[in-house]
């Protein structure tokens, strides 16, 4: 019951995560206008605008002009439905999974919106730096941690800082990847990092194989948010490296 629940819940957040991403690549707010076709711009009713359940029944495609849904819609509220009812599942204390669960949809929007856009958002950065404070405290943080990881963060971002103007590697993805360590055990950090140079080295070949011009377009914030979520996967499945 509890898991299906979760389930659910993750679906509505799901649909909230569909509008961000929308809506900040469209740069428009994200309370107001409410929800319209993109095609025929009419205003979509309460029984559209159920997730996933909306997409099935129309199959597919706008009740008024026929048009095709965007496939993003259902794919992004079944994942956040997956993250909420695995995570929760995983860890015993109800609010910080809830708060973890929330993060890591929060991470999907943004790997999209990278996709999309090679683009991270500051805003975006201080909603996740916000978040990781109460998950990192629910997690462990003890004040000897503290002290290092300050420091660590500190070095991160100056290293990011010096790079990101000799070559222009994007500042935000170092940035994200301090925001992600703050909330991570030690050990995790390094299975993070390993995960980063894994899934960085499958998706990179993947772009070559299909000719792409890697150097512009690799998004890393997909790259650095999965790394996060199987690093964070495997602690709660015990699993070690
Ligand atoms: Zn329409």
């Amino acid at each position: 019951m509890i898991q299906l629940f979760s389930f659910l819940v993750g679906i509505v957040v799901g649909s909230f995560i569909n509008v961000f991403i929308d809506r900040t690549i469209e740069n428009k707010s994200l309370i107001y206008p409410p929800s319209a076709c993109d095609n025929c711009h009419r205003k979509l009713k309460i029984y559209n605008l159920i997730p996933v359940l909306s997409y099935i029944f129309q199959r597919g495609r706008c009740s008024f002009c026929k048009s095709k849904i965007k496939i993003q819609y259902p794919i992004v509220e079944i994942v956040c439905g997956l993250i909420y009812l695995i995570v929760i599942y995983l860890i015993d204390n109800p609010l910080l999974g809830i708060l973890l669960s929330t993060f890591l949809s929060l991470l999907l929007g943004m790997s999209i919106i990278d996709i999309k856009t090679r683009s991270i958002y500051t805003k975006h950065l201080i909603i996740l730096f916000i978040l990781s404070f109460p998950i990192s405290l629910a997690r462990y943080w003890i004040k000897f941690d503290l002290i290092i990881k300050t420091i660590f963060l500190i070095v991160i971002i100056l290293l990011g800082y010096v790079l990101s103007i000799k070559n222009k590697a994007g500042f935000g993805d170092f940035i994200l990847i301090a925001i992600l360590t703050m909330n991570m055990y030690f050990n995790e950090i390094s299975v993070f990092f390993i995960n980063i140079g894994i899934i960085g080295l499958i998706i990179g070949i993947t772009l070559i194989i299909k000719n792409k011009n890697i150097k512009y377009e690799i998004p890393f914030v997909p790259i650095i948010s999965l790394s996060y979520f199987s690093t964070i996967l495997l602690e709660l499945l015990k699993i070690q490296i």
